[in-house]
């Protein structure tokens, strides 16, 4: 008798959210198959082959010295993303003046000098204090025994692919389309020394960590891993229902809407022994509570090898991935409620 109590309380708990859950993600639905599609296709195809291509051999190329943390490789790295955002009149994201968020060499493990986050922004129409934080990681290895770790996959490709969707929302905004919350452009430092630049966010947030609805991370998008090599229409989707189903169910609206991608849960498996969840800078939002979702190709031999360069990067995939990023942000910024987080 006690036992059934206990176990209809937990079936009517179980009811109730799962109605209300059921509701709103029927509006979301709607929303996402009423809203004018032409609308946010005509801005996600801005986002091209060639753009990515051109930013990314500069991104990753000799000159940036493998971008180590705090070395003039990684300063090269953060005045090219500033100059990039200054030209394309996209605002700094921090107090309005700065697009650096300096972090002290006190701060970093030893032997590694101080660094910054590059911070980037446009405000939102009707809910500029809410926002989405789109990120990826500037920083990779630098120069090992005289060879440089170009980082053409990690993460240039997670940081061009930031630098078109910003472009993409300006454009939007240009033509009086302004995202309803304001979108984050948010690329960090010393991710390769322990996701030093975000735990430093989290810790000292320029923006609300209340009103930051949601982390897109992207972490190496621009190859195919052995497992698909026959079948390159993927991407892994790490994180995406762990702290709000909801952002799950969007991420998967928008991508059946417009890219099918073929989602890849594998490395969002609990138990997953490679455990890349806690491997990226999203990690450190998911443990402020923060819904995200951890975009990532896998890993290949050139993974963390001076052989990670700009001509083994599919750039047709690159673009594909980078659109359903920017899309999915879009909904996010547009939808009429907060991320259900449950
Ligand atoms: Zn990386």
């Amino acid at each position: 008798m006690k036992l059934y109590f206990i176990i209809s309380i937990f079936s009517l708990v179980g009811a109730c959210s799962t109605t209300k859950y059921t509701t709103k993600l029927e509006n979301i639905k709607n929303d996402i198959l009423v809203n004018d599609s032409t609308i946010v296709t005509s801005y996600a195809n801005t986002i091209t082959a060639n753009e990515l291509k051109t930013h990314l051999y500069q991104f990753a190329s000799k000159d940036f010295e493998g971008r180590e943390v705090g070395e003039l490789g990684q300063k090269k790295a953060v005045n090219f993303l500033k100059e990039y955002y200054i030209e394309q009149e996209i605002k700094p994201g921090v107090n309005d003046t700065s697009y650096f968020q300096y972090i002290p060499k006190t701060y970093l493990p030893k032997e590694i000098k101080a660094s910054e986050n590059v911070i980037a922004y446009i405000e939102g129409s009707e809910k500029p204090e809410e926002l989405i934080v789109v990120s990826a990681h500037l920083d990779h290895i630098g120069i090992k025994k005289e060879e440089i770790y170009y980082g053409a996959d990690d993460n240039a490709s997670g940081t061009v692919a930031i630098m078109e969707i910003a472009q993409a929302f300006k454009a939007a905004k240009a033509k009086g389309q302004h995202p309803k919350r304001s979108i984050v452009f948010l690329h960090f430092t010393a991710e390769e020394v322990g996701l030093q630049g975000s735990k430093y966010y989290v810790e000292n947030p320029v923006f609300k960590l209340d009103n930051t609805i949601a982390n897109l991370n992207i972490d190496m998008i621009g190859r195919v891993d052995e497992a698909h090599k026959d079948h390159p229409n993927y991407i892994y989707i790490i994180g995406a229902d762990r702290i709000s189903k909801e952002l799950n169910y969007v991420s998967e609206a928008v991508n059946k809407k417009f890219y099918n991608l073929n989602f890849d849960y594998k490395y969002n498996e609990e138990d997953d022994p490679n455990r890349y969840y806690y491997r990226s800078d999203h990690y450190n939002f998911a443990k402020k509570n923060i819904p995200v979702i951890f975009y990532f190709n896998g890993v290949h031999d050139d993974y963390h090898a001076p052989t990670d360069t700009p001509e083994k990067i599919n750039f047709e995939l690159l673009e594909k991935r980078t659109r359903l990023i920017f899309s999915t942000a879009w909904y996010l910024a547009n939808q009429d409620h907060k991320l259900i987080k449950e």
